[in-house]
């Protein structure tokens, strides 16, 4: 549980006070404690601290009535900036500074890596096939990193006490700077160029890294490329990119996955699209046809009369959603395929067929376009 007094006991105020009496007392207790004013005095820093976070809470609506409802409990510093709170009054980055990392921690550690260092991120490509990316796979990258450092762990000193506290900052990382404002002399504070915000000087680098706290080298890294994922999607690995050394968090690494093209298969949202090839006799009479799947050899059964461009559709026979279950359909499209060479069997064959049928073959002219030029010529 949270030990804190009520925040409108904090600000001297009653449950059913406006928000321009909460600013005004604000304003009063602020000029009275802050830090400033009391020559670093932690007693009212403390004091400072705790008037600002009530008025940060209560001068927002939302928050307020939050706060009013559940109290200390719930969600009332998520999704929380309180720095903007106070641009108004000439010190809103006093919370990105003297206050970032301690300031509503207690109800969790989301402010407190907010405030970190982080190292950059990585990206890299990887290239699959496409059944690869209907099944998913275990890929091994390989990339360039700025990694923790085995030789000190990370810690920048070859020994364990070769790390003393900052002179300049006295290990707060951090430098006031005054300046002139209504309240009066406000501080800010900013990082501390000696330590570079660490804290810490090192007295005796490491030799690997020179004191960093990591080194550049190729790393190997297993990704697990999860089935359905589409070309050009990305995957995010937390921690895994550049380090910013010591006292830091890694960046993320991204990995772009690029999908190779099928020869048979297209891919359209979840669905698979193929072709297949028929003769017109086929189409005509039916058959049977063996065609390639995700899930292998599957024979299909063409429909006497099956017209060029008719679909036949294998439910659930496509993709499968990413990160899901569900697999879209295989869409196979028949094409009817016209031979370009027949033998002279096959041409009798043809011609008694569409005799037959009272259709005129053969190219060139055709009797009934001579029988109209003809008649124009009369
Ligand atoms: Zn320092
Ligand atoms: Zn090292």
């Amino acid at each position: 549980m949270v030990n804190k007094r009520d925040y409108y006991e904090v600000l001297g105020l009653s449950r059913e006070c406006t928000t321009e009496d909460i600013k005004r007392e604000y304003r009063k207790l602020a000029r009275k404690y802050h830090p400033d004013v009391n020559n670093g005095n932690p007693e009212s820093e403390e004091k400072f601290k705790e008037i600002s976070e009530a008025y940060a809470v209560l001068s927002n609506e939302e928050k307020r009535r939050q706060y009013d409802r559940h109290g200390f409990n719930g969600s009332l510093f998520d999704d929380f900036d309180f720095g903007s709170v106070f641009s108004e009054f000439g010190f809103g980055d006093i919370f990105d500074t003297f206050f970032g990392t301690g300031f509503g921690t207690s109800f969790s550690g989301r402010d407190r890596t907010r405030h970190m260092k982080k190292g950059s991120d990585i990206n890299v490509n990887v290239e699959i096939d496409f059944k690869e990316s209907a099944y998913g796979v275990k890929k091994e990258i390989e990339y360039k990193v700025d990694d923790i450092c085995e030789l000190c762990g990370g810690r920048g000193s070859a020994s364990k006490d070769g790390i003393i506290i900052c002179k300049e900052c006295g290990g707060t990382g951090r430098v006031r700077i005054s300046r002139q404002s209504f309240l009066g002399n406000i501080v800010t504070t900013t990082t501390c160029g000696t330590c570079g915000g660490s804290g810490e000087v090192i007295k005796d680098p490491c030799p690997k890294c020179g004191g960093k706290g990591y080194v550049y080298r190729k790393k190997k890294i297993k990704v697990d490329i999860p089935a359905g994922i589409q070309d050009g999607d990305k995957i995010r690995l937390p921690g895994k990119g550049n380090s910013a050394g010591r006292n830091s968090m890694n960046g993320d690494l991204y990995v772009t996955v690029k999908v190779k093209p099928h020869p048979g298969f297209k891919r359209s949202g979840n669905d698979i699209i193929s072709n297949v090839d028929i003769s017109f006799a086929q189409a005509a009479l039916g058959c049977r046809v063996a065609v390639e799947t995700l899930d292998g050899m599957e024979e299909i059964d063409i429909k006497p009369g099956t017209q060029p461009g008719e679909k036949i559709i294998l439910k659930s026979m496509g993709m499968v959603e990413l990160n899901g279950y569900r697999r879209g359909d295989h869409i196979i499209n028949i094409n009817v395929k016209i031979p370009t060479k027949v033998s002279d069997d096959e041409i009798n064959l043809l011609k008694k067929y569409a005799s037959g049928r009272g259709e005129e073959t053969g190219s060139g002219k055709s009797k009934a376009f001579s029988k109209i030029k003809d008649a124009f010529k009369k």
